[in-house]
């Protein structure tokens, strides 16, 4: 059996010695107040043992993390037929590139680039009868935590300097992708991922996709196919343009986001947390992949 305790820590002190050459996301000016020197990791197996290190039970902003728990649940409303508005190709190119959406008429490249996750926020927008706070309880359901909620300040601060989503949305509503109004769907949008998560918590709520689509209490959420496919996207598409290299590196699947969180696993096996808030050039947070790395290298616990 593993020291999954004695790993992590290792894994926090090796850590400690390595410079951060990544630097804190500015582009929304609220991110750019968190201290870059916060380190936090969270393990949790299927079996239900959990093993942490660092600043595990600080919440950060989740960002782009929030897609999958919205592609979840607009699989949940809609099932297949949001791949006739999404594709699930990676892109190669960074999360918030345009040129890639005109040149194939409004269609994203998938769910998880930020126009793929403008167009499941609008099936979101038309499917709930109360979107923001339905999205909200279905995150504190996963994760069984009524303390989970958004922060405005961020929501606001994103609001403030989100042209190049905008840009999408827009783009997006002239190719006929969008049904709601452009301001409603980025409102949505950037409140999703403005919702504040520890490592802790972004383990519990991913343990549906860890577990065949039944949450931490055995409720079933998710049909095992939605799953799956949810998990092969992360796999090819949860890192920006460096998910080959986090497929290579890490070898699981798993989501970035700019708050600097990560969250990967092992089907049947184990949920995985990180958060550290300096990002390396691609947007991804520079000594999570490290740990992330370190981890699958020290316990060949991956699914390859
Ligand atoms: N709210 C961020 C944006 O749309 C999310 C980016 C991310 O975490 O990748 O720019």
């Amino acid at each position: 059996m593993l020291d999954y305790q004695a790993i992590l820590e290792d894994i926090h002190n090796t850590l400690k010695s390595t410079e951060d050459t990544g630097d804190v996301a500015s582009y929304i000016p609220e991110l750019a107040k968190v201290s870059k020197d916060s380190f936090g990791i969270h393990l949790q197996l299927i079996t239900g043992e959990d093993y942490s290190a660092g600043d595990y039970l600080e919440k950060f902003s989740i960002q782009s993390i929030s897609k999958v728990f919205s592609l979840a649940k607009a699989f949940q409303l809609v099932g297949n037929s949001l791949l006739e508005r999404v594709d699930v190709e990676p892109s190669g190119n960074p999360f918030n590139h345009l040129s890639l959406l005109e040149l194939e008429n409004g269609i994203p490249r998938n769910p998880l680039i930020n126009a793929g996750a403008i167009v499941i926020a609008d099936i979101l927008l038309t499917h709930l009868e109360n979107p923001k706070e339905d999205f909200l309880n279905f995150v504190r359901e996963l994760a069984h935590d009524e303390s989970i909620d958004y922060n405005e300040t961020i929501a606001e601060s994103e609001h403030e300097t989100g042209f190049n989503n905008y840009a999408a949305a827009n783009l997006l509503k002239s190719f006929g992708n969008l049904h709601n109004e452009v301001e409603d769907v980025l409102d949505f949008y950037f409140h999703q991922c403005s919702i504040m998560m520890s490592c802790r918590q972004l383990t519990n709520a991913f343990f549906v996709f860890t577990n065949k689509g039944k949450c931490l209490k055995n409720v079933e959420h998710l049909t095992a196919s939605q799953v799956k496919r949810i998990n092969a996207i992360m796999l090819t598409c949860g890192f920006y343009d460096e998910a080959g290299e986090f497929a290579f590196e890490v070898g699981l699947p798993g989501k970035s986001g700019v708050g600097g969180g990560i969250v990967a696993l092992l089907p049947h096996c184990f949920t995985i947390a990180t958060w550290s808030p300096a990002l390396n050039p691609q947007g991804n947070s520079y000594l999570g992949m490290k740990a992330l790395e370190l981890f699958t290298s020290k316990t060949k616990l991956s699914i390859f």
